[in-house]
């Protein structure tokens, strides 16, 4: 296990290996066969702290930082991606930006279920027609007597079938952009809430992604989340984290990819499979380094878009690529049904997508990167 992080993101991390390796790798399998983390696990989840990480104890969190984060949702994700992506998108987009936006009453009504594990937490900005260009959010809001009325469809939404706390992003009219979109807290019990349909994927299997159905929806004045119109900051906020939370869960997958191959180098040598190991090797370092640096970025306070896009763009390549060459590497056992080195392969191809595809982490580095005033700005 690694050892180079400060005393307490230390602490965590032997914590979370020490979880993983008992209570979530014995399980793998299973929960990508039959597309369902047993609620026990979420439970005990909850139980070891893991989904209070990131929120101080003030409101009933275990008060780590993002580098406590990060080692936590790795080590999580070394024995299923899956169970890291659950405690990923809890923290990261969910209690997060109730932490950073919410009001008090908020915090005390929200964020201690979240912090204490009682309720998951969802986050729903994607829609049919709106993934990437979040500027085309259909989902309307309107002023109804004493709060709000939503309607509209969200898409491919993790947590969603279980979650108690959905925020969901709304536009009081198309035409105003990204200044119409607001944020808010829904409990899914809430009349006109519905879970439409859940998908089956190629990989992540085991984290609930489904449709959410907001059917006139009525909210009271105290759900919507930070002022009126900020919503996109809230979620850009939110998906920033996010990506770091998500680059640590590919890390996760490739940490494991690259032990399976150089597990089975060792068995069986060969120049070829040396070179694969030694390409992995690199990879896998630069994704660990980037990673780290993203969190530090964060803790510091600093600005950390380009570190979190450069984590995420990063991370995710290297599990894709160090999966698929421990596929090569295992040859037909690979493939077959049950064989890790699939598994892996399957849940690396995912995180390319969620909270920001490759292409827009691209082009989030090219605008910053570039001065608006040269004119070639891409965004
Ligand atoms: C497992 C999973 C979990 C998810 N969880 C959540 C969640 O909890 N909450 C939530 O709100 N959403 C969630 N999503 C949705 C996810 O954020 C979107 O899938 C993602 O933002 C991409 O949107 P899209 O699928 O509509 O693809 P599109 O935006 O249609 O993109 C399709 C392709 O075009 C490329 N592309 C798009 N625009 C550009 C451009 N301007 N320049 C270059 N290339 C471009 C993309 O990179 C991609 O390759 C999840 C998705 C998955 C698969």
């Amino acid at each position: 296990m690694r050892s180079d992080l400060p005393t307490d993101a230390q602490g965590w991390r032997e914590r979370a290996h020490a979880f993983a390796a008992s209570a979530i790798a014995p399980l793998a399998e299973r929960i990508d066969r039959d597309d369902r983390i047993p609620p026990e696990l979420v439970r005990a989840l909850a139980d070891e702290g893991f989904l209070g990480l990131s929120t101080p104890t003030a409101w009933d969190g275990t008060g780590g930082d993002t580098r406590s984060t990060v080692a936590v949702l790795e080590e999580l994700s070394r024995a299923s991606a899956s169970v890291g992506v659950l405690v990923g998108v809890h923290l990261s987009v969910c209690a997060a930006p109730i932490v950073t936006w919410g009001s008090d009453a908020q915090r005390e009504r929200f964020l201690r279920p979240l912090a204490r594990g009682e309720v998951l937490g969802a986050f729903a900005l994607t829609e049919p027609g709106a993934g990437s260009d979040t500027a085309r959010l259909t989902t309307r809001y309107s002023k109804d007597e004493g709060g709000f009325l939503l309607r509209g469809t969200k898409t491919f939404i993790s947590n969603a079938v279980s979650a108690g706390i959905v925020l969901v992003f709304a536009t009081s009219d198309p035409a105003l952009g990204h200044k119409g979109i607001s944020a808010f807290i829904v409990p899914p019990g809430t009349k006109g809430f519905s879970v439409a349909q859940r998908f089956e994927k190629l990989g992540l299997r085991g984290s609930e992604t489904a449709e959410i159905v907001l059917d006139d929806v009525h909210l009271p004045r105290e759900s919507l989340l930070g002022p009126e119109g900020v919503g996109l900051r809230v979620a850009l906020g939110a998906l920033q984290g996010g990506r770091v939370g998500i680059a640590s869960c590919a890390l996760g997958v490739a940490e494991t990819a690259f032990a399976e191959m150089r597990r089975s180098v060792a068995a069986e040598d060969a120049d070829w499979k040396r070179t694969l190991l030694a390409r992995a090797f690199a990879d896998l370092s630069a994704a660990r380094v980037l990673v780290a640096r993203a969190a530090e970025a964060k803790d510091a306070g600093a600005p950390y878009v380009i570190e979190a896009s450069v984590a995420k763009l990063v991370a995710s390549g290297a599990a894709v690529r160090i999966a698929s060459a421990g596929v090569d590497v295992a040859g037909a056992a690979g493939v077959r049904a049950g064989s890790p080195a699939q598994r892996l392969l399957r849940d690396a191809r995912v995180f390319p997508i969620v909270e920001g595809t490759t292409e827009i982490q691209e082009l989030i580095l090219a605008r910053s990167l570039l001065p608006a005033s040269t004119g070639r700005n891409p965004l």
